[in-house]
């Protein structure tokens, strides 16, 4: 029925070509393709399919769009790097092409991830007759939706959102990332931000803590962040006062952190080293351990979800939304740890939402502004089974 270019082959995208693999009545055909081949063959050896793969520099407009039309897919999802976003999103449009991602773009030179250069692609989109779905995977992606959900059958009016995001899991290292360490870290040590009142308000980095006690994990204390989903909710969902987002880490993560900022290996720009240029985190990341390889050993669970404040009918209400994953049974799957399979599984099916046609429009989008009952549906048919509760 259809056929996807899904671009990058790490962690997140071995799990997204494995659960479009699983679905062969909507993904007819599959080409991956990474910077590095022999990670495209890795994951096509774990398929029960045959998919083809490639090699490709998503950096390069050109080299993406000569692999577009030499595949000529209905789709690409984008699950490289942020920086690659608006590169492949000009291929996209230089070969009209659909298109979908489960992060939002930054500069490399610079930590400060937002959809403003995303969104000015859609008058470009819109005339080109193509659509862009912006962040399908977990966070954002799923919480996104939740909201939708809630606001579409729970609510009248939303007031206040709390977004709790816990990773109880074990991996066994002393300091490791669950997703590409680049990127997570630029994301941990922004400066806290959330949204009140109508104006953005923002704290130094994890300043504001409290504990949650998160169903089938317990108490744990998480941190206030910045988090991409942030900034299309607050345009999106009417009538919110406030919104705010929370990872919870452990003191050893904490301290790591801490030190490594501290020495300077956080630092994203160019140091001179015996007359090398080296950024700090990029060497870094060489140095610590692959997030696809804590898979193996990684015990426990996630827990992340929506506490949800509004109106019904003129009275209030309180809703939770959330999805426990366990790490052991992601594994057992398809041989990912939790963190790339809940965001591999949305992307899967925000890509089947669009070949299907359930969600469908000319422009960028984010996943709120659709119906969020065919994707809600097919979160816990495909492995992400959702629980809601109405706390006092
Ligand atoms: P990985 O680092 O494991 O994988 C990224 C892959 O992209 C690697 O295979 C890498 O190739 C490839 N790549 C990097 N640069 C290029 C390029 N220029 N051209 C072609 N391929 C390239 O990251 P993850 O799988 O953990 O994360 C993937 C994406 O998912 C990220 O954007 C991340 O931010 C996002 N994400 C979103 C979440 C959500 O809930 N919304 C949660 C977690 C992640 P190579 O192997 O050669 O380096």
């Amino acid at each position: 029925m259809g056929k996807v270019l899904i671009i990058g082959a790490g962690g997140v995208g071995s799990v997204v070509t494995q659960k479009c693999a699983q679905v062969p009545e909507v993904f007819s055909e599959i080409t991956l393709a990474s910077r590095t081949l022999e990670k495209c063959k890795k994951v096509a050896g774990l398929l029960p399919r045959a998919i083809r793969t490639s090699i490709v520099d998503a950096d390069s407009t050109e080299q993406t769009a000569a692999l577009i039309r030499e595949v000529s897919p209905d789709l690409v999802i984008n699950v490289a790097l942020p920086y690659q976003d608006l590169s492949i999103m000009d291929a996209c449009l230089e070969t009209g092409v659909n298109y979908l991602d489960t992060a939002n773009y930054e500069p490399p030179e610079q930590a400060a991830f937002s959809y403003k250069w995303q969104w000015a692609y859609d008058e470009k989109f819109r005339r080109a007759g193509l659509m862009a779905l912006l962040g399908s995977g977990f966070d954002p992606g799923v919480t996104n939706v939740f909201c939708a959900h809630a606001l579409k059958h729970y609510f009248d009016q939303i007031n206040y959102i709390d977004i709790m995001d816990c990773n109880a899991g074990e991996h066994g290292h002393a300091f490791a990332t669950n997703f590409n360490p680049e990127i997570n870290i630029r994301e941990v040590t922004a400066r806290g931000k959330f949204w009140e009142e109508g104006v953005w308000k923002e704290t130094e980095p994890l300043y504001i803590h409290q504990s949650f006690n998160f169903p089938e994990i317990g108490v744990r204390q998480m941190y206030l962040m910045y988090h991409e989903e942030l900034e299309s909710l607050v345009e999106h969902i009417p009538g919110l006062k406030r919104i705010r987002f929370w990872m919870t880490f452990s003191q050893e993560y904490l301290t790591h952190l801490r030190v490594l900022q501290n020495v300077g290996m956080t630092r994203i720009d160019p140091v001179d080293f015996h007359g090398c240029k080296v950024v700090p985190l990029q060497f870094l990341k060489e140095l610590l351990p692959d997030p696809a390889s804590l898979a193996a050993g990684y015990t426990g669970k996630t827990n992340i979800g929506c506490m949800i404040e509004g109106l019904k009918d003129g009275k209030r209400r309180k809703y939770y939304v959330y999805n426990v994953c366990d790490h052991q049974r992601a594994f057992r799957e398809v041989g990912a740890q939790a963190i790339s399979y809940t965001t591999g599984v949305p992307a899967m099916v925000g890509a089947k939402m669009m070949l299907t046609g359930k969600w469908a429009g000319k422009g960028v989008f984010n996943l709120e502004q659709f119906d969020p009952d065919p994707f809600m549906e097919d979160l816990a048919r495909y492995g992400l089974q959702w629980t809601e509760v109405f706390p006092e």
